[in-house]
């Protein structure tokens, strides 16, 4: 038997009127090793081309900046750098440091965007050796690694290069990117929409029914458990969990979310957290830095921090779900 869908309503709904005689437009395509797709109202008559290209545009803006992937990006060159240069970087770039060195500080390291080397060490940054690292790599990517070397020059903005520091902002960027498209489209007077890159979402406004963009919470095992609806009102929802990436080895599972206190793969049976916030740059920044820390000390954090936040914890075969009480109050 399947259970009717809890619902989650933020308070605010019911503010603005339907866009009238709109109807909902689709746009999918692709962008950072996964697929990003837009629904969003306007006229039947909408050029469809320049929104797509807006889109796109806005998307190909963050992977040149900030691709781990393309030795070209802004991030790689950053990387590449000599040791004592400096780089100046866009304002875009900056606006993504400033939030992970803020998830960073408030997680105590458990987001670190500067975890590219052990990342890479475990196979899964751009060298894509994986398996288990020896114990001399795994030594020398914990000791470049370390938010806390990353030194910025607000008034140049410019960010020194301190010698093998390998940033990494896969675990912030799709929200980011999210964000943008969202910004695109504001610009565009498209402002009822719902954007997802690779599973990270942001919705505004409302539908031509008045309705607004329902999402059902993302699970580990389609189809099983309680189903949780969220209306998307303003509002971005962000998911990390351990069923996305990773690889097996000796009958152990090695998750691409790496603890940076001590520079191995979580382990602590966490199944998936998913973080609601209004921007979803930090939605996905701290959905990650949540399933860093672990059911406890991670649902500890969400409510000091007062972030809704829902846990889900492997207990055998099944799931056991912890939520914040910021999580909690948006259920009805
Ligand atoms: P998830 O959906 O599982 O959170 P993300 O795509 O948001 O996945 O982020 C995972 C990626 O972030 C990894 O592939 C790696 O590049 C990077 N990463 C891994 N561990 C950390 C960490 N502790 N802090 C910041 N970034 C990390
Ligand atoms: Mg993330």
């Amino acid at each position: 038997m399947s259970l009717p869908p809890r619902v989650l309503v933020p308070a605010a709904i019911g503010a603005t009127p339907p866009a009238l005689g709109g109807r909902v437009h689709e746009f999918a395509g692709a962008t950072m090793g996964t697929t990003w797709s837009v629904r969003l109202v306007a006229a039947i008559a909408l050029r469809r081309e320049p929104v797509r290209q807006a889109i796109q545009a806005a998307l190909d803006e963050v992977v040149a900046q900030m691709s781990t992937w393309d030795a070209r990006s802004d991030l790689c060159r950053f990387n590449a750098a000599a040791p004592g240069t400096w780089h100046v970087l866009p304002e875009p770039f900056h606006a993504v440091l400033a939030c992970a060195r803020d998830v960073a500080e408030r997680s105590d390291g458990a987001f670190d965007p500067t975890a590219g080397a052990l990342v890479d060490a475990w196979g899964f940054g751009p060298s894509q050796r994986r398996g288990v690292p020896d114990a001399a790599t795994l030594a020398s990517a914990r000791a470049v690694a370390g938010w806390r070397r990353i030194d910025v020059d607000p008034a140049r903005r410019a960010l020194v290069q301190p010698g093998g520091l390998a940033l990494d902002f896969s675990a912030i960027a799709k929200g980011f990117g999210v964000d943008r498209v969202a910004q695109a489209l504001d610009a565009l007077g498209l402002v009822d929409h719902l954007v997802e890159v690779g599973g990270e979402l942001r919705g505004s406004g409302v539908k031509p029914d008045g309705q607004p963009w329902w999402v059902e919470l993302e699970q580990p095992d389609a189809g099983s458990g309680e189903r949780t609806l969220l209306a998307l009102h303003g509002l971005s929802v962000a998911t990390s969990g351990d069923y996305r990436r990773w690889f097996e080895h000796d009958g152990t599972r090695y998750s691409h979310t790496i603890d940076p206190r001590d520079g191995l793969p979580i382990r602590h049976g966490l199944a998936a957290v998913t973080v609601i916030h209004a921007d979803c740059m930090r939605a996905d920044a701290w959905s990650t830095a949540l399933n860093v820390l672990g059911p406890d000390a991670g649902l500890a954090l969400a409510d000091r921090l007062g972030l809704a936040a829902r846990l889900l914890v492997r207990a055998g075969d099944a799931l056991v779900e912890r939520r914040s009480a910021a999580f909690a109050a948006l259920l009805r």
